[in-house]
């Protein structure tokens, strides 16, 4: 089988199946002060130091969390609460819902912030937006901006962004989750307060997470309990999950460059599938991951895409496969102003540490033979 779902998660690396195995050996809670738990902090310290390094930050900085998700509902929550409601969401129209959602509930206004129809932030929009932004009716601007977006794959200005938001007197979050290990993360260099990060795409496990949260940004608890992680996530911490996070990243940190230079071989896949079939490819026109790629054909449902690549031995998901695994209309597709009939056909296939340059050509193949027994023999 030729895996090409990395975005949704990628297989475990070796690296972080040992360091979990070590972890689980340890048996002991961090928060003890016996020598067992000694040695299960130092694990925890380690991972936190691994990761912290990976994007630029003080390890003391990060937070564990249970995963992106609550990474991004803490980051969101956290910040609303502590400026007691103050402030209005800005959240961009391409967000994981893991953003959107938890913004929706936040119980402050929330505003859409446009992209252009190549999937990249609408600077233009944010600029005038916060040109109007009156203070004292709207709080503080909170912008969340995510770092690549996880069905085109593209890249968004968020250094810029958050310079314009910053200069507004507001504060940014970057959902970075599909972001690390694939492009430089840094969050001094990102200029933003908050950034939220997932273990299972970078090949750690499910399950694990961590927010960055910038020294002296506002941020409230919304989980209590024991007062681990500084008291703003409570709770024992998934020791054998978090060392796994860490061995992971700083492998995904170490192979970067392997993984950007699969660029070459995505573009040429797109390149065939376009002159053999004429795919449109979403976000070309922008900077993108190097593994990502979302292509659509007319009348070629994604459903049936994903099912004839399964039977051939390949295995994606449609551009706007949600987590319970039924095909829904993309928002992010349509936020790029592509039209329904087009969007339904869209599928992505997204490679990453352990792709082999084989896997692209007998990815394409595979998807040529289904479109030419269905779509193309018709046309
Ligand atoms: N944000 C983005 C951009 C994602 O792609 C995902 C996972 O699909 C998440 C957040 C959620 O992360 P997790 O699955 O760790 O909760």
């Amino acid at each position: 089988m030729i895996y090409a779902d990395y975005n949704a998660t990628a297989p475990v690396r070796p690296e972080a199946k040992q360091a979990m195995m070590a972890a689980l050996d340890v048996g002991a809670n961090p928060s003890s002060v016996h020598g067992p738990g000694r040695a299960a902090r130092k694990l925890l310290e380690q991972a936190r130091s691994q990761i912290g390094l990976a994007i630029g930050a003080r390890a003391q900085d990060l937070i564990f969390t249970s995963g992106g998700t609550e990474a991004n509902a803490l980051a969101l929550n956290g910040v609303v609460a502590q400026l007691d409601g103050k402030c209005t969401l800005l959240v961009s129209a391409i967000e994981h819902e893991a953003v959107t959602k938890n913004a929706g509930y936040a119980g402050v206004p929330v505003e859409t912030a446009y992209v252009t129809p190549e999937g990249t932030l609408d600077l233009q929009w944010l600029q005038d937006r916060l040109a109007k932004w009156d203070l004292s009716r709207d709080g503080t601007p909170i912008l969340a901006l995510m770092m690549a977006n996880n069905e085109t794959g593209v890249i968004q200005p968020v250094m810029e962004a958050a310079t314009m938001v910053r200069e507004a007197g507001g504060l940014t979050h970057c959902d970075a989750v599909q972001g690390l290990g694939k492009v430089m993360v840094n969050v001094g260099l990102l200029g933003v307060d908050y950034l939220a990060l997932s273990a299972h795409k970078v090949g750690g496990p499910q399950g694990v997470g961590a927010l960055w949260v910038r020294s002296g940004a506002p941020l409230k608890p919304v989980l209590f309990g024991g007062g681990q992680e500084r008291s703003l996530r409570s709770g024992t911490e998934n020791l054998s999950g978090i060392a796994g996070f860490g061995a992971a990243t700083e492998a995904a940190i170490r192979d970067m460059p392997k993984l950007q230079a699969l660029a070459t071989h995505r573009d040429a896949m797109e390149a065939k599938l376009a002159s053999e079939a004429g795919i449109t490819v979403f976000g070309a026109g922008s900077d993108r991951l190097a593994q990502t790629s979302n292509f659509a054909i007319p009348g070629f449902r994604a459903e049936t895409q994903v099912m004839a690549m399964d039977l051939g031995g390949v295995a994606v998901s449609s551009g706007s496969a949600c987590s319970s695994g039924k095909v829904k209309r993309s928002l992010v597709l349509s936020a790029m102003g592509v039209e329904d009939a087009l969007a339904e056909s869209a599928i992505r296939l997204s490679f990453g540490w352990d792709s082999e340059i084989a896997d692209f050509d007998a990815a394409a193949q595979v998807w040529l033979d289904a479109a030419r027994r269905t779509v193309l023999k018709s046309a």
